[in-house]
């Protein structure tokens, strides 16, 4: 069905030899730096291509687990469409939106935990383990709720309140990490090491990067099989804008399209490793990423490598915005749209603001929105009323 690849040293993998990272590569990992051998999936492009059909088109074709093995959770297939009044703002005359504050947890993390919790159906295990903003977390609760499954969750005891009501609602078992994500990363990895669980970390888990492609697939569909011009995604540990490189990618691969879209890295100015790793070619931490926009505050992306190599092999580039201009942009989104997105994802209408020069006014821009703002009221609280 597919082999995994590793993204660093290129050696292949048969589907059940490998569970997270290559195992040459991840010798050489220590928790603290971006993950080495983060793995990918190829699949047998000639097959698909020969069973895809426009007249009804099966996007399942591109997925790592097998239908039959999928939760009943109802997710993705989120509105794409152009809207006229922020092209009149902006000045871009062919802007879409992505909505996929609709997916049922509120967030894109949905299409990462659907999959890998039919990977969990599908290989019999019960528990899933994962570290998380806030966003991941509850989107995995949801999805184990659906599937029966239990959700054990690493969060930063400083994620927005509505994300671990959420988190608790849905059943899952929290604890709360006196620290950041990035703590939160590494227990949560000594713990799926010490006492087993299937491991969701964000890259670490190859299929978070197979459930997050699949926002490219759809847009592939809904544009009428033509891929857009540019698309700008907010970005932290690097997943999202990897996954969608990599949906872009299969369908090249297949032969639908000619030429993956330019892929904007848009990042807190605060939260900039990526940002960073893109412009000078040298890797480093983001020294403090404290941002309003939680949701992409990482110090060490866990994705760095694929994410620069995406956006590089794209043609795209990477913008940075300050807090103000994120919350601004929140404003200005939804009271042009009447679409309430989350700071993080608020960024990429900033991120585009700041782009003028360096994007054609007349291409098809799409702005990719990741998460609901009623998931952090307080932070628009606090910039509306001061
Ligand atoms: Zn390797």
């Amino acid at each position: 069905m597919f082999r995994y690849k590793c993204t660093q040293c290129g050696k292949e993998y048969k589907r059940d030899e490998v569970k997270y990272l290559c195992p040459d590569c991840s010798k050489s990992y220590e928790p603290g730096m971006p993950l080495k051998g983060v793995l990918t999936a190829e699949f047998d492009y000639d097959l698909i291509k020969s069973k895809f059909n426009r007249e009804n088109p099966d996007l399942n074709l591109f997925s790592a687990v097998e239908k039959k093995f999928y939760p009943g959770f109802f997710h993705g297939n989120t509105p794409f469409h152009k809207s006229e009044r922020l092209c009149g703002f902006t000045g871009f005359e062919n802007l879409y939106l992505k909505n996929d504050t609709l997916n049922p947890s509120g967030s894109y993390k949905d299409r990462a935990s659907f999959l890998v919790v039919a990977e969990a159906i599908r290989i019999g295990e019960e528990k899933i383990v994962t570290a998380s903003t806030g966003n991941a977390a509850s989107s995995l609760a949801a999805v184990c709720a659906s599937a029966g499954k239990k959700a054990l969750i690493f969060a930063p005891e400083s994620a927005p309140a509505a994300k671990l009501l959420q988190m608790q609602v849905y059943g899952a078992e929290v604890f709360k990490v006196k620290g950041t994500y990035d703590d939160a990363f590494k227990l949560s990895i000594e713990y799926t090491n010490d006492n087993g669980g299937l491991n969701r970390n964000t890259a670490y888990h190859p299929l978070t990067i197979e459930g997050k492609k699949t926002s490219a697939l759809e847009m592939f569909v809904q544009n009428n099989f033509k891929p857009p011009d540019a698309v700008l995604i907010p970005v932290g540990d690097g997943v999202i804008i990897s996954g969608v490189y990599k949906g872009f990618y299969d369908l090249k691969m297949c032969g639908l399209i000619e030429k993956i879209p330019e892929l904007i890295c848009v990042q807190s100015e605060n939260s900039n490793a990526i940002s960073n790793f893109i412009e000078t070619g040298v890797y480093s931490d983001a020294a403090n990423p404290a941002t309003v926009a939680d949701s992409i505050s990482v110090k060490t992306p866990s994705n760095a490598y694929m994410a620069r190599n995406a956006v590089i092999a794209s043609g795209g580039f990477a913008v940075t915005v300050s807090d103000k201009e994120i919350m601004e942009a929140q404003k200005t989104l939804a009271a042009t749209t009447g679409m309430y997105a989350e700071p993080s994802s608020a960024a990429v209408l900033a991120g585009l603001l700041k782009s003028k020069t360096k994007l054609d006014k007349k291409k098809q821009i799409v702005l990719l929105i990741t998460g609901s703002g009623l998931k952090d009221t307080a932070a628009t609280a606090k910039y509306l009323n001061g």
